[in-house]
């Protein structure tokens, strides 16, 4: 599994720190303090926290999805 970390997703930013205690990883950003999902595990986490931050959905596609919600939400809401 490749350490490499992709920049934040909401700010760009490289600054990123990997969190890792005994028993669970996650990474975050330095900058803005967004956080990845949080793996734990008895055996080594860092590798599945890097893959959780980098698994993320590409720029614009959580808009596209919110946009999409908000839309069903309205339709759903006509109907009552
Ligand atoms: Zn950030």
């Amino acid at each position: 599994m490749p350490c490499t970390l992709k920049p934040c997703p909401f700010c760009g930013s490289d600054r990123l720190k990997i969190n890792e205690t005994a028993t669970r990883a996650f990474v975050e950003c330095m900058a803005c303090k967004a956080r990845g999902p949080k793996h734990e595990s008895q055996w080594e986490s860092k590798p599945f926290a890097v893959h959780n931050w980098n698994i993320r959905k590409p720029d614009g596609e959580l808009e596209k999805d919110i946009a999409i919600i908000l839309e069903n939400h309205r339709l759903a809401r006509s109907f009552l």
